[in-house]
């Protein structure tokens, strides 16, 4: 792959241990992995490629930790727009029964895409619905082409309505070949190496769409090959509520006692988790991927993001499915995040705790270092020697941060949000001066809009 030469970047933000921001700042990569950082008088002047970062903030690529990238196929779609999450799955699950594999490919490149131009070079999706001949595959291969990393959850429902489920019948599977199918994909794709492209998950949907029996032997599976463990956990109360009914005990000790806790899990929302429960999960290692955006847009409610990070608990960002966001970008999370924060601290300080404010370096650091421990990766998050070559860089030179250059680190999460300029992954360009190198973003579009319509209009 040969070398790469980063240089004269305004502010080099590191997130290493020292949390150093170095200006004219630089590192040097050989083959997709960082060997030197520092002030750019300091590292080596030549190497195959040299980028001149002159004017630009220099960030660690941002880590994505839950999505579901087929879900950019609907998004506004008006009958779900004003709805709570049951009644928003209710009424977009008939939609999604219409999924073809060719959509799972176009919508993970535009999803993909979207990721990458605000700032995202690891993405975590959780795909759970496999109608018409759909697999993980059509995923993963579409990944492929666009060059970020890829955390592909092997989704499922098995409870359908006639079961006492949430989603119809339709949609689900049978679990043992949900389990088959699981299996197939791990040993197929998972590649648990350093500067790994594909790591593949194991993710029952949730707690309303699968049976205790899968989520156990789901944990069992993915204990067997070394390879984590993803759901939706406390998401509403109306979820809250069903495991009360259905199974007698929270959603967190619904999946305790299903072997659903270690470092090797980490769950989606996370939002209805009371002190006592923070406690728990900070000692058993249970990460959390906060979406705080799908929070606000289906009023599920603040998550205690505060308390979590007080107790030691492991927080990523996520944007969620694009259906529930309605957006793909990450810069935007990073704001969100920050923002409704200061509103859960204003609002419900005994449930998020007190003390210091979430800052804007801690909400980028939410981005980077803990979406990076969220999925078990320490080769990614930070720009420091060993790890890879994932970065982003931002021109400082534009409208939205006039008047902010006092500390252009925190006018990435306090201004507006912005596209990058360049967004780099294993020292491969993705996208380089604003430009999205990898795809014909216009044709993506086009062909993502028609799938769109049919699957919108076939109901
Ligand atoms: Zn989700």
């Amino acid at each position: 792959m040969g070398t790469l030469l980063v240089r004269n970047a305004a502010v080099l933000v590191t997130m290493d241990s020292q949390r150093r921001e170095i200006p004219q700042g630089g590192f040097f990569v050989r083959d997709g992995f960082i060997e030197q950082v520092g002030p750019s008088r300091n590292i080596p002047s030549q190497a195959d490629e040299v980028l001149d970062l002159a004017g630009h903030l220099v960030l660690p690529g941002l880590v994505n930790t839950h999505h579901h990238f087929y879900q950019t196929l609907t998004r506004v779609v008006p009958a779900a727009q004003n709805a709570d999450l049951f009644t928003w799955l209710k009424t977009l699950y008939p939609i999604w029964a219409g999924l073809t594999p060719e959509d799972i490919h176009i919508s993970t490149q535009l999803a993909l895409a979207e990721l990458a131009l605000s700032g995202c070079t690891t993405a975590s999706d959780h795909l759970y619905i496999f109608p018409n001949g759909c697999r993980l595959d059509d995923e993963i291969e579409a990944a492929k082409e666009v060059g970020l990393r890829l955390h592909a959850s092997r989704g499922s429902m098995s409870l359908g309505e006639s079961k006492g489920g949430l989603p119809p019948d339709s949609v689900v599977e049978d679990e043992e070949t949900i389990l088959k199918d699981t299996q197939r994909v791990i040993e197929t794709y998972h590649d648990p190496e350093s500067g790994s492209f594909t790591q593949v998950v194991v993710a029952p949907c949730s707690p309303f769409s699968v049976t205790p029996e899968l989520m156990r032997e789901a944990a069992g599976l993915a204990r067997a090959y070394g390879v984590q463990l993803h759901t939706h956990l406390a998401e509403t109360l109306d979820e809250e509520r069903f495991c009360l009914e259905e199974f007698n005990h929270r959603p967190l000790a619904y999946a305790e006692e299903l072997d659903w806790s270690g470092e090797d899990v980490w769950f989606a929302h996370a939002v209805h988790i009371d002190p006592q429960e923070v406690e728990r999960m900070a000692t058993a290692g249970i990460g959390v991927a906060h979406c705080p955006s799908s929070n606000m847009r289906l009023a599920s409610g603040i998550a205690p993001v505060r308390r979590y990070l007080a107790a030691g608990v492991d927080v990523g960002l996520g944007v969620d499915g694009s259906a529930s966001n309605d957006s793909s970008h990450m810069l935007t999370e990073v704001r969100q995040a920050l923002l409704l924060s200061r509103v859960g601290a204003a609002a419900a300080p005994q449930i998020d705790g007190p003390g210091e404010l979430l800052t804007a370096r801690g909400a980028l650091e939410l981005a980077t270092l803990g979406g990076a421990r969220v999925l078990g990766r320490d080769d990614i998050g930070a720009l420091e020697a060993g790890k890879c070559a994932d970065f982003i860089a931002v021109d400082l030179n534009r409208i939205e941060y006039a008047g902010a250059l006092h500390d252009p680190v925190a006018a990435i999460v306090l201004c507006e949000p912005v596209p990058v300029d360049y967004c780099y992954v294993h020292g491969k360009p993705i996208v380089h001066a604003g430009r999205f190198e990898k795809l014909d973003l216009e044709m993506l579009i086009e062909k993502h809009n028609l799938a769109a319509r049919r699957l919108v209009e076939a109901v």
